[in-house]
């Protein structure tokens, strides 16, 4: 295996399954280092591209690079990539050091060199001691580590990885998550990883690339993705949205009621969207007139978070909102039916196609 670059290029790939493109077209440039993360809903193409990435299928179009070298054609143990899958079981037959070794020993590594490689992966994922244990005698958050040591045990510089954390509960995946994080910044490594899980996505990730239907629907770092997404579905899929209809009226744009709404982006149609997250939506008592996004409502119900208030808001034309608010000291929390003004800034909106 030559020892390669950890970049990862992917020039418009195209992958066809009878009548059906499931990835049509994906061009991706990841650089050394990374992590980088393909977000999409079930079925939207995320692991047929990761297995393009390693060698398990290939592209009817397209070229793979790795490191800058064509690696198209390459099959996946002439890759050097590690990989860690959700159902990439450890071997039943192996031992935890065992399996952590397979990759080196595959390849006929030096005995001594190994058990030292062994030891400092088993130590990375924290599972110093387990080495002479079976898959039986593990829970899943610890097979998974095995499963992990095992993808880094040969220091790759790109690792990939298809939702590692699925089958964990919401309490280990979040300790899992801050540790494959901690390792990948401690190597180096370039990681891809998928998911369908944004918060996971939004937690882990350098850059994000959120695919639709076998296409990337928009490619950018966790905090821009999120507060400002190019269409309904990246808003509507990294998190709550709301997304109230808006009309042009000359220069003006306006939305339930004909309230005057200011945000970025232009409306090229006659009718489109605003969108605005709930958290970034006030919530005050009465109808005093803040300009420049305000709208009356009332407040149909209130969900108590403990640290925010979740509110439900109906305005004009039967427009829904919904609006997060910190329980912060002294928050005065508004009841069901309560008359309230929704507002929030230009700047924290923007204007989609409908
Ligand atoms: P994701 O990982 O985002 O859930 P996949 O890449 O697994 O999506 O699948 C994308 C689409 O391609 C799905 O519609 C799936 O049914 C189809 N697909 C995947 N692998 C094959 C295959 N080997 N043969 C036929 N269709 C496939
Ligand atoms: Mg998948």
């Amino acid at each position: 295996m030559a020892s390669v670059g950890g970049s990862v290029d992917l020039e418009q790939v195209t992958k066809r399954y009878g009548a059906e493109t499931v990835v049509a077209g994906v061009s991706l440039a990841i650089p050394e280092g990374q992590f980088f993360t393909l977000l999409g809903p079930s079925g939207s193409g995320k692991t047929t591209t990761l297995s393009m990435l390693a060698g398990f299928v290939v592209p009817d179009e397209g070229r793979v690079m790795l490191g800058g070298r064509d690696m198209t054609r390459v099959p996946p143990r002439g890759r050097g990539l590690g990989m860690v899958f959700q159902n990439y079981a450890i071997f039943p037959h192996l031992n935890v050091a065992e399996n952590v070794a397979f990759p080196l020993t595959v390849k006929g590594a030096p005995k001594a060199g190994i058990a030292a490689r062994v030891a400092e992966a088993l130590e990375m994922v924290k599972l110093t001691g387990f080495g002479t244990r079976y898959a039986r005698q593990l829970s899943g958050g610890q097979q998974q580590r095995v499963a992990l040591a095992r993808a880094i045990v040969g220091h790759p510089k790109v690792v990939l990885m298809d939702e590692p954390l699925g089958a964990l509960d919401k309490n280990l995946r979040y300790h899992m998550q801050v540790e494959i994080k901690e390792i990948q910044q401690r190597l180096g490594m370039t990681v891809i990883y998928v998911t369908h899980d944004q918060e996971e996505a939004l937690t882990m990730s350098d850059r994000i690339a959120i695919m639709n239907h076998g296409r990337i629907a928009q490619m950018g770092p966790p905090r821009e993705v999120y507060e400002n997404p190019d269409s309904s579905f990246v808003a509507s899929f990294l998190g709550e949205a709301n997304l109230l209809k808006v009309r042009r009226d000359g220069e003006a744009v306006r939305g339930p009621g004909g309230a005057p709404f200011v945000a970025r982006g232009a409306l090229t149609t006659p009718e489109g969207l605003v969108f605005v997250r709930p958290e970034k939506v006030n919530v005050a008592a009465g109808t005093a007139a803040v300009a420049p996004n305000h709208l009356p409502g009332q407040i149909q119900h209130a969900s108590f978070l403990g640290n925010i208030v979740r509110y439900a808001v109906t305005a004009a034309e039967g427009a829904r909102l919904l609006c997060d608010v910190a329980n912060g000291a002294g928050t005065q929390i508004h009841r069901p039916g309560d008359a309230v003004t929704l507002s929030w800034r230009a700047e924290d909106s923007r204007l989609l196609a409908g």
